[in-house]
């Protein structure tokens, strides 16, 4: 059987970077992944069963070059 790959468009929310994430959906169950976004590293998180990779598909649109702060507090 071939693997089924998952390939879905994200937009980051903090940057509005467009990105494509892929991932192969190998059996097992779908459960959440986290995965960075490449332009700003926040966290973000995609349903699939197999390891997600993501890739730029549109760099990010807020002008900025910081990277995203989680706030712990
Ligand atoms: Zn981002």
């Amino acid at each position: 059987m071939q693997p089924q790959l998952l390939c879905v468009e994200a937009a980051c929310d903090y940057c509005g970077a467009t990105l494509e994430i892929t991932a192969a959906e190998v059996g097992g169950e779908k459960r959440l992944h986290p995965y960075a976004c490449p332009q700003c590293t926040k966290t973000h998180a995609v349903e699939c069963a197999g390891h997600p990779h993501v890739r730029v598909l549109r760099p990010r649109t807020d002008g900025k070059t910081n990277s995203y702060q989680e706030t712990l507090f």
